[in-house]
């Protein structure tokens, strides 16, 4: 009853924010001229719709929506729903603010990407950056703003289920992935209109969660923050990222979202970030069970003056902010330069010309042409061929019958992985719809469950068994449920449950050939099912077209070309493990009395069914001045009898420093297609400020003169930097 319109319709022209002819920053200025203390301090909230709301009842949902809320959680695919939703906001304010609309698209959102740590095993940005544009476009068309991605937290602890949901253990590689990532969401503008706003998270520090426990403290040494976690967010706050989430966990002593450092001081006056931070979840009011906060306006306190402007689902801001304000412990200044920052995102989408999106039916909107050949494409590069014994694959065409057995072979629930939007398993290429249509009439698939995931039940070994025998090979299909990676899905142990081993082991009683094709959201534990099979397929969790991907892998219609991006440990006890690890002071001692202190497979390994050979690294000039640069290059020739992709992977180490630097660390890669005996020159160029300083525990950088070592494929060669 006391909202009061700010205008009728043909006034409306002359008011500077709500035309869009005037600069963002004016409308800013205008709009928030207008606001009162309230409506400001409602847009730093994000909601969901309540327990009631769904969208089969608009109307409920919309009765659980204040119309000046900044954001909503929106879990509806239905663009009516959203609109209407809308039109309350832009009606029924009194100045009709649009409102956010954000959801966690993480790798896809109806048409299903492979994981993120999957995407990064693929080495090929530009395919990701096509992922996201669909992810967005999917998105956008279903009434969502706002994705709670890219997550570039760079993987320290495979324990942790949510290494499925970043590019590995490099932080090189988790930028440029997160950076392609980025660039696909927003596209060329935010305004454009399938272009989504993203969100780096979970700054920072959250994979180092102690023994690999979600949500716990972490201790990040300045140095290892800046040297480790920071740069993937430094790039993506470059590459325009609109909007940052802080983290769950502690950083040593400081929660992330209450961390004045990392929020204000880097973010904010360094990086000159100008979009917004988002809590997590439930985060500011996580402060008091971490024992930073005494109570919920002490953590607004905290949270709002470290640098989160935007409140997730807490509902404290609103709560507790007017009091704040009031009390002179938060100014009004403060909160117009936090609703300044959501207003700003609000503007750049267009949202406030353009609060609508158009409403066009299903099929239109999801498992377009190009977004299906996207999948499948990243699909097949992302997985990784582990091991191949006896050129085991590709399968011979000659072959008559194949065993397809284990709990994976039918299944289209877990290859979807966690976090999966709003993909549904009826979309997934099964692994067997995948071999049906590969092998087509010719040859014979025996197929036998075997056992299921998890549980001691083997009445199904007998069935598997007799399956494998009257086979020429088996391919046996296991690994991890969906739920057993992702958030809330730590592991004390990284290896699959013994039932699946135990089944593998029983087949290969058989002396049939054995090929595992793995899924799992993590590196796993191998164990015994490395030495009890011939060869090995990484499949991660492929997503819709895995099927079709993994089958032409082995019938060798597709040549494998993914190499991992996070390393696979021989067993839990070593980790951390990882490929920039330090030197250790006797590096020929210290290992495990009980087994080797070698990872089962390193970063970077992944085979392909042709041979690449690598000529002689040279380097344009032994010498390299500070501010010149020099250029590596190699030939590399595909040498074998099948067209592949390779990925060249340079490295470069620094020896002796004043302070103790990594092993090696990657510094650019690139992935090209080689067709039968193709040559082709790879070159990297050395930029020493970029590729040979390195950050101190303040995130300055420092060259230092001296020797250097460029590595790429096991060559080793030297260099000098001089002053
Ligand atoms: C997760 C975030 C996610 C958010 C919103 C949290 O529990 O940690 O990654 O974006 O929920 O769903």
């Amino acid at each position: 009853a006391q909202i009061k319109p700010v205008s009728t319709k043909n006034q409306e022209k002359n008011i500077v924010y709500k035309n869009k002819n005037f600069p963002i920053e004016e409308r800013i200025n205008d709009l928030l001229n207008r606001m009162t203390l309230e409506e400001k301090i409602l847009q730093t909230n994000q909601w969901t719709y309540g327990k009631n709301a769904n969208e089969n009842n608009i109307e409920d949902s919309k009765k659980a929506v204040r119309p000046e809320i900044g954001s909503l959680i929106y879990r509806s695919i239905n663009p009516v729903y959203r609109n209407d939703i809308m039109r309350k906001a832009m009606n029924e304010s009194r100045l009709g603010i649009p409102i956010l609309m954000g959801f966690d698209v993480i790798h896809g959102y109806r048409t299903v990407y492979p994981i993120p740590l999957a995407q990064a095993c693929s080495w090929n940005p530009k395919l990701v950056e096509q992922a996201t544009a669909v992810a967005a476009k999917e998105s956008k068309l279903s009434g969502i703003d706002w994705t709670f991605s890219p997550m570039v937290d760079v993987a320290r602890d495979p324990r942790w289920g949510r290494v499925a949901e970043g590019y590995g253990e490099d932080p090189y590689a988790n930028a440029v992935f997160g950076v392609a990532s980025i660039k696909g969401y927003q596209g060329n503008k935010l305004s454009d209109p399938y272009s989504i706003a993203a969100c780096l998270k979970h700054y920072i520090g959250y994979s180092l969660s102690e023994g690999g426990r979600d949500y716990h403290y972490a201790d990040v040494s300045a140095q290892t923050l800046w040297e480790t976690f920071m740069p993937p967010y430094e790039a993506g706050v470059k590459a325009g990222a609109a909007t940052l989430m802080s983290g769950f966990n502690d950083i040593s002593g400081t929660p992330a979202t209450a961390n004045h450092y990392t929020l204000t001081e880097i973010l904010k006056n360094r990086w000159k970030h100008d979009g917004f931070v988002v809590s997590d979840w439930g985060s500011i009011e996580n402060l008091i069970s971490q024992g930073f906060a005494k109570d919920g306006k002490d953590a607004t306190l905290k949270a709002f003056n470290a640098g989160v402007e935007m409140d997730m689902v807490d509902n404290l801001y609103i709560e507790h902010l007017p009091q704040l304000v009031k009390e002179g412990k938060i100014s009004e200044a403060q909160i117009n330069e936090a609703v300044r920052r959501i207003l700003r995102l609000k503007f750049r989408l267009g949202l406030f010309d353009k609060p609508y999106v158009e409403e066009l039916p299903e099929k239109d909107r999801y498992y377009q042409p190009q977004s299906m050949a996207v999948a499948s494409k990243l699909a097949e590069e992302s997985m990784v061929l582990l091991k191949n014994e006896h050129q085991t694959l590709p399968l011979a065409k000659s072959i008559k019958q194949i065993a397809l057995i284990g709990p994976m072979v039918k299944d289209s629930v877990n290859l979807m992985g966690s976090w999966e939007g709003q993909g549904i398993p009826s979309s997934v290429e099964t692994l067997m719809a995948g071999f049906q249509k590969e092998f087509n009439r010719k040859t014979i698939l025996n197929y036998a469950k075997g056992c299921d995931f998890d549980g001691k039940d083997e009445s199904g070994f007998a069935q598997a068994v007799a399956m494998g025998e009257k086979s020429d090979v088996i391919v046996i299909c296991i690994g991890e449920k969906k739920s057993w990676s992702g958030e809330n899905a730590s592991r004390s142990t990284i290896a699959l449950p013994q039932i699946q081993e135990k089944l593998v082991a029983t087949l290969r009683k058989t002396g049939k050939p054995i090929i595992l094709i793995l899924s799992n959201g993590r590196p796993i534990e191998l164990g015994r099912l490395d030495k009890i099979s011939d060869a090995m397929l990484e499949i991660w969790q492929p997503g819709i077209a895995g099927g079709n991907a993994v089958a032409g892998l082995i019938s060798g219609r597709l040549n494998p070309s993914g190499k991992l991006a996070i390393t696979f440990p021989l067993a839990t006890g070593q980790i951390p493990i990882y490929y920039n690890m330090r030197q250790s002071a006797r590096p020929k001692l210290g290992g495990y009395q009980d087994i080797s202190s070698e990872p089962m497979y390193c970063f970077g390994h992944g085979l392909s069914y042709t041979q690449f050979s690598y000529g002689k690294v040279s380097l344009s000039d032994s010498v390299i001045k500070k501010g010149q640069k020099i250029t590596a290059q190699v030939e590399i020739t595909n040498t074998g009898k099948m067209d592949g992709k390779e990925t060249a992977m340079w490295f470069i180490s620094d020896p002796v420093a004043s302070i103790t630097r990594p092993m090696k660390e990657l510094k650019f890669f690139e992935k090209e297609t080689l067709k039968v005996g193709e040559k082709r020159i790879f070159k990297f160029e050395i930029d020493p400020m970029r590729d040979l300083s390195f950050p101190d525990a303040n995130g300055m950088r420092h060259l230092e003169s001296g020797d250097f070592y460029l590595t790429i494929n096991g060559q080793k060669i030297k260099f000098e930097l001089v002053d």
